[in-house]
């Protein structure tokens, strides 16, 4: 059951996810060679608390930090560590989230380290596009695989695969909520999308092969054959004019 927000609850959404905006605006100058990612997460979290929200993940599920940090062929929930230090030439998911008065906020960049390989280049603007391509089809009348299926059109026709084991997701009072919001086409129609809904859509797309795993430590999911990955979300709401974003600054 996919649960309209209210008009005051979207105004909670809409400032949570602001704060989430904030973050990835103000971290990007943050990455740059010989950084590690645990003095981000540090960053991070005193930011959102000096902007009178709640780190989201922390602690969700027992998930440890502020950020998740994913580099190179790590597709989402990298765990921030004194000893990951991010070098020239390397990729680096950044995806956080925030709660204020109880609401959720969520969304994610993929970001270069210094300069990277053109390969690497072109798969972060990829996955950043098809993320475009699938919020333009989040508006009312439209069904949830409409998202999937112009993310899945777009990502495979530049020759990219889709990671198929996450997914987007609804959100609101819980950081993961109905509907799933699939990366590709399974062929079926999903809900209707309706005005008052707010969805988090969140392409993960890698130039090899789409199988992953989880490493040891229980979070962190990388690809099988260590190929490259690049992750882009936004959390948005579906209004009577369209899709708004919310994890805009
Ligand atoms: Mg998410």
């Amino acid at each position: 059951m996919i649960r309209l927000k209210t008009n005051k609850e979207m105004d909670l959404m809409r400032k949570a996810n602001r704060i989430v905006a904030i973050i990835l605006s103000e971290i990007e100058p943050r990455i740059k060679p010989g950084v590690n990612t645990y003095d981000l997460d540090i960053w991070a979290e005193e930011k959102i608390l000096s902007l009178g929200a709640k780190p989201g993940f922390k602690g969700y599920g027992g998930f440890p930090a502020t950020l998740c940090t994913s580099i190179n062929n790590e597709v989402v929930h990298g765990i921030p560590s004194k000893d990951r230090i991010l070098k020239e030439g390397d990729i680096v998911g950044i995806d956080v989230g925030a709660v204020y008065k109880g609401f959720n906020g969520d969304g994610a960049r993929t970001f270069a380290v210094g300069e990277v390989s053109n390969k690497a280049r072109d798969l972060m603007d990829t996955c950043e596009k098809s993320l475009y391509e699938g919020i333009k089809m989040a508006k009312e009348g439209k069904r949830v695989n409409d998202i999937s299926v112009a993310i899945d059109r777009f990502v495979r026709d530049r020759g990219y695969e889709i990671i198929r084991d996450l997914t987007g997701h609804g959100i609101g009072e819980n950081l993961h909520e109905d509907p799933q919001i699939l990366n590709y086409d399974n062929g079926q129609k999903g809900p209707k999308l309706k005005a008052n809904m707010t969805l988090a859509i969140e392409p993960m797309i890698t130039n090899g092969g789409y199988e992953v795993r989880t490493l040891n430590n229980g979070w962190t999911v990388v690809t099988a054959d260590g190929s490259l990955s690049a992750h882009y979300e936004n959390t948005i709401a579906i209004t009577e004019n369209g899709p708004e974003i919310l994890t805009k600054v």
